[in-house]
């Protein structure tokens, strides 16, 4: 798997940063993020170290479909299956911090709505 030494999400992936695991297979990792902006706040990554979304490369349609395609099922396992948001922050322009392309998964316990514009 490429990774990128100085990436904290690469570090995460290769488990020299803790975190709180939600989901995982051979391709995608989901954990909680470190501050949640909502009661409910995961972040899906690739495991493979791709920047952003704005420096994705056509052979990455796999991985970033199955990110997708397994969003729900995230959901389901941090108790968001009545809805949530999902945010992608490309490139610093976008309010990118963390340069390791990322899915925010954002909901409410209590049902309510996350609000219209988050960060
Ligand atoms: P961005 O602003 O790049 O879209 O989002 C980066 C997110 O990563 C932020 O919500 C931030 O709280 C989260 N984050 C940054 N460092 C860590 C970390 O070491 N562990 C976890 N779990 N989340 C982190
Ligand atoms: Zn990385």
């Amino acid at each position: 798997m490429e990774n990128n030494s100085n990436c904290i999400f690469c570090k995460i992936v290769a488990g020299q940063i803790p975190s709180n695991k939600i989901y995982e297979d051979d391709d995608i990792l989901a954990f909680h993020d470190i501050s949640p902006l909502r009661d409910i706040h995961a972040l899906i990554i690739p495991k493979k170290h791709i920047a952003s979304l704005a420096d994705t490369e056509n052979s990455d349609a796999e991985v970033l479909g199955k990110m997708m395609a397994k969003i729900k099922d995230i959901g389901k396992l941090v108790g968001a299956d009545a809805g949530f948001r999902c945010i992608i922050n490309t490139k610093e322009v976008g309010g990118q911090e963390v340069p390791h392309l990322h899915i925010h998964l954002i909901s409410t316990k209590d049902g309510s709505c996350v609000g219209k514009m988050i960060g």
